[in-house]
């Protein structure tokens, strides 16, 4: 199973970075976590066709998670029919705000027509689904006030994948970490205190508690680029392919 790096950037692009987007290559199923404005020409520069997606998993609503979507729409009416749906799995809320979202990007072209063929799973925190063979569990953490923000935990041919989404810290990690393959978090800044984010110095603190076997950091700002010299933990790059 591969994971590739689409895009770790956050919703500012900084340090010229794509947007959220992170696909796994599971040879039978091929997914992705989020789904930024930049992720489908990721995908394709990373010689993956659109029609090989099978599910996208989101973690929340922004738009640097799940802005890429209507692009996906378009690209199956347009250009790539799909033979079989594609499964789109998120919080509570997902179908509306993206069938809203598809009409005010591309009006007309959206207007007549319905989505490409699409089945919507709805991910309650704290309630194992499974989607397009993949088991997930949702839980929420601090990322939002009212809107649901999830890490995402994910079981796939014996492997298990733990996301943060977009969250500052909580303990809840430790737990779902625990023999966790990879647990891709989130670090927005080095030491910017914020109740939305991630930052390094809480994480640094953390990491002789995180039982995970590998942990890559992404979603990384200007202030934590600019520091990546004191970082100890893998950091990742736009492009790169890590075996799971
Ligand atoms: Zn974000
Ligand atoms: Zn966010």
């Amino acid at each position: 199973m591969k994971l590739h790096i689409l895009g770790c950037g956050d919703a500012f692009g900084s340090g010229g970075r794509n947007n959220s987007g992170y696909l796994v290559d599971g040879a039978e199923r091929i997914f992705l976590l989020d789904c930024g404005p930049t992720t489908l020409p990721a995908m394709k520069r990373a010689g993956f066709s659109p029609r090989s997606l099978d599910a996208i998993f989101l973690s929340h609503l922004h738009g640097d998670h799940f802005g890429g979507l209507p692009f996906f729409f378009l690209e199956y009416l347009y250009e790539s029919p799909r033979a079989k749906p594609l499964h789109v799995a998120g919080p509570p809320g997902t179908e509306e705000r993206l069938r809203s979202l598809f009409q005010s990007m591309f009006g007309d072209a959206a207007e007549p027509k319905e989505l490409p063929a699409t089945v919507f799973h709805v991910l309650e925190p704290d309630r194992q689904v499974t989607v397009a063979d993949v088991r997930v569990f949702p839980f929420r953490v601090p990322h939002q006030v009212r809107d649901i923000s999830l890490g995402l935990k994910l079981s796939y041919q014996g492997k298990q994948l733990l996301y943060s989404g977009d969250s500052a810290w909580t303990d809840v990690f430790l737990t779902h970490a625990q023999g966790t393959d990879l647990f891709l978090c989130e670090c927005s800044f080095f030491d910017r205190e914020t109740a939305n984010h991630m930052n390094y110095r809480i994480l640094q603190q953390n990491l002789p508690r995180l039982r995970c076997k590998r942990l890559i950091l992404t979603h990384m700002g200007e202030e934590m680029l600019a520091r990546r010299g004191e970082v100890s933990v893998e950091l990742a790059e736009d492009g790169i392919v890590v075996e799971i």
